[in-house]
C-alpha cells in the first residue's frame, strides 16, 4: 500500500495483516454485536477499542449522565457534555459514530434490570461489564449463564485493573464468589479513588479478551489483577479462587 494512501478502505489494514485477526478475523468483527453494560471509566474504554477495532454493532446501557467529576478517567467525554449533563450514551453514540460511522452504535438510556436484561440483551452475541456495581455484576452473570452467553467481567478500584472472562461451558462468577460479597467488603473508587491509567488497562484487557471470543480463540479462565502503579499482574486460577473461599459449591452449575 503507498504510504500516501488514504481512503475509508485503508480503515482496517492493519488489522489484515495481524495473524491474530487477518480478514475473516475482520469479517467475523464487523459482523459481531457486543453489549456494554454501562459507560462510565472502563465501558467507554472497551466501546472505544471494539469500535476502533470494527465490532460492527455496539448496544450501549446507562442511565447516568455526564458529569465534572468523570471527566478525569471518562476518556469519551468533554467539559461541554459535564456543563450540559447530558446523558452518556447519547455522548457516548455521538463520540464513536465521530470515529467511525459505518459501525452501528445503539444507546439504550436505560437502568438494567432482571425484568428487562432479557430484552436489552438477548441479540448481543457477548457482554462487557462496564458496571461499577458487584449486584449488577451477579445480574449480568445469572442471565448469561441461563442464555448461554459469554460475559467479561471488569472493575477497577485505585491502581488496580481485574478482569475474567466468563464462557458458557466454563466456570460462572458464582463458581469463584458464589454470593455477592457484602458491599462493606469491597472498596470502591468513590472511596479508594481511581486513576485514569488504570481503567485505560482495564478496558484494553477486557475488549482484547471479548475479540478472542468473538474470533473463537476461547481465552484461559484466569482472575488477572493488574496493579499499573507496581507494574504487576497476578492471575489467579478457578481452582484458587474456589480454594480461596473454602471450596463452597456454585449455586448456578453446581461446580
Ligand atoms: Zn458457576
Amino acid at each position: 500500500m503507498p504510504e500516501n494512501s488514504n481512503k475509508p478502505e485503508d480503515l482496517f489494514s492493519r488489522h489484515y495483516i495481524l495473524p491474530e485477526i487477518g480478514r475473516n478475523g475482520q469479517a467475523i468483527l464487523l459482523r459481531s454485536h457486543v453489549a456494554i453494560v454501562g459507560v462510565g471509566a472502563v465501558g467507554s474504554r472497551i466501546a472505544e477499542f471494539l469500535i476502533r477495532t470494527g465490532v460492527g454493532r455496539l448496544t450501549l446501557i446507562d442511565f447516568d449522565r455526564v458529569e465534572f467529576s468523570n471527566l478525569s478517567r471518562q476518556t469519551l467525554y468533554t467539559w461541554e457534555e459535564a456543563e450540559k449533563n447530558v446523558p452518556k450514551v447519547e455522548a457516548a453514540r455521538r463520540h464513536l459514530n465521530e470515529i467511525i460511522p459505518t459501525c452501528q452504535v445503539f444507546p439504550i438510556n436505560e437502568k438494567i434490570t432482571s425484568e428487562n436484561i432479557s430484552s436489552l440483551l438477548k441479540s448481543a452475541d457477548i457482554i462487557a461489564d462496564g458496571t461499577d456495581n458487584i449486584g449488577t455484576r451477579y445480574l449480568i452473570n445469572d442471565y448469561c449463564r441461563q442464555a448461554r452467553k459469554p460475559w467479561v467481567y471488569a472493575g477497577v478500584v485505585a491502581t488496580k485493573a481485574s478482569v475474567f472472562p466468563v464462557l458458557p461451558d466454563g466456570a460462572c462468577l458464582r463458581c469463584a464468589f458464589p454470593e455477592p460479597p457484602p458491599k462493606s467488603a469491597l472498596p470502591v473508587a468513590a472511596d479508594a479513588g481511581i486513576l485514569a491509567a488504570s481503567t485505560s488497562i482495564a478496558g484494553a484487557r477486557a475488549s482484547t479478551l471479548i475479540l478472542r471470543i468473538l474470533l473463537h480463540d476461547k481465552p484461559e479462565q484466569f482472575w488477572e489483577t493488574w496493579d499499573i502503579w507496581a507494574g504487576t499482574v497476578s492471575r489467579l486460577s478457578i481452582a484458587d479462587l474456589k480454594k480461596a473461599g473454602g471450596n463452597q459449591k456454585c449455586p448456578l452449575c453446581d461446580n
